[in-house]
């Protein structure tokens, strides 16, 4: 399909990993971004750039007027848990109020194919590792509740338009373009990996783990963390699946092993050569002891191949964007 993808949210780290992926292929992509947390910096060369919210009705009826487009793809929301703990209200407005709001108009406005960004917070504490598609959907914050409300909203509405959709449910993302051209942006870090290249450049005094006392071998959480790059090519898949006539399909996106929060620390310093001080402090509310993807559907139904299963990659690439940014 030589039409535009309109991207909610594709000026932040995984919507811009993935504008690019597609960019690369040669697929023009219009670009929507309230620059909340993205920066216009990581929007691919000679995309379409328009700063807005995806819950404007008329700007975004109006942008897939314009250029056509064929499919959609919402990355565009608040993702850390333990602040949705504190300020719930943002997280179903932004996430559940706005999110809806963009498919309506996406579906309105006969847009045929919707690509959702998913999260393993869907399944909260699971029964069983891996985890598949299937295991019960019992989210433990407001953040996973409000993901799970659209993923929802989706499938129940997709029911009855002729939209078909793709939730792509993601685990724990890290690592960064090769070529240098994106990575983490947001300037409220949370993430483990980003916490730990930090402070293994220097740019932060040492960094906590929250609760080394987990049912786990090493007593802190398992996290199964997938890289950037070949989570944005299974965005293309997907999309490609639905412009194929593929079935509207919700598909984890995990390597199916994970790292304890010591062992990515231990990989930080051994790829960075820098020690730094690390302590225990209290458990992070809304924190499942383990999660581990298993991604068989997405393998069988998209042809995903795991490319960059590789820990040591995923933290170098961190590592090597977050020293070419001001600190
Ligand atoms: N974590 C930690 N110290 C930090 C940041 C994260 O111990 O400074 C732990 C966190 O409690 C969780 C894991 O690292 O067990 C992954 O957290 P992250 O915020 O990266 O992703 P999440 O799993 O919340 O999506």
């Amino acid at each position: 399909d030589p039409r535009p993808v309109l991207i909610a949210g594709g000026a932040g780290y995984i919507g811009s990993h993935v504008a690019l992926a597609l960019a690369d292929a040669g697929r023009p992509v219009v670009i929507l971004d309230d620059l909340s947390t993205g920066r216009q910096a990581l929007v691919p060369e000679g995309a379409v750039f328009v700063r807005g919210d995806m819950g404007d009705r008329a700007l975004v009826r109006r942008l897939l007027a314009e250029h056509g487009c064929s499919g959609v793809m919402m990355f565009a929301g608040s993702i850390i848990v333990s602040e949705s703990f504190r300020e719930p209200l943002p997280y179903w407005r932004n996430n559940a109020g706005s999110g809806l709001a963009f498919v309506e108009t996406c579906v309105e406005a006969g847009i045929r194919h919707f690509v959702y960004s998913s999260t393993a917070a869907v399944y909260g504490t699971p029964d069983t590792l891996p985890i598949s598609e299937s295991a019960a959907l019992r989210p433990i914050s407001p953040y996973g509740r409000s993901k799970l409300a659209v993923e929802w909203a989706l499938s129940d509405i997709c029911e009855t338009a002729p939209t078909r959709f793709a939730a792509l449910r993601y685990f724990n993302v890290a690592g960064a373009d090769h070529r240098g051209r994106s990575g983490q942006v947001s300037p409220v870090a949370t993430h483990l990996i980003k916490i730990a290249v930090e402070a293994a450049l220097g740019r932060r005094e040492g960094m906590a783990i929250y609760g080394d006392d987990y049912p786990t071998a090493d007593g802190t959480c398992i996290r199964d963390y997938i890289h950037v790059t070949d989570l944005a090519e299974a965005h293309v898949l997907a999309l490609a699946h639905l412009e194929r006539g593929g079935e509207s399909l919700i598909a984890n996106c995990g390597y199916g092993h994970g790292f304890s929060v010591r062992e990515v620390i231990d990989v930080v310093r051994r790829v960075s050569g820098r020690d730094f001080p690390v302590h225990s402090s209290e458990r992070r509310r809304g924190d499942p002891p383990a999660l581990v993807a298993d991604s068989g559907l997405l393998k069988a139904k998209l042809g995903w191949v795991a490319r960059r299963d590789d820990l040591e990659l995923m933290v170098r690439s961190a590592l090597e964007w977050e020293a070419k940014q001001q600190p």
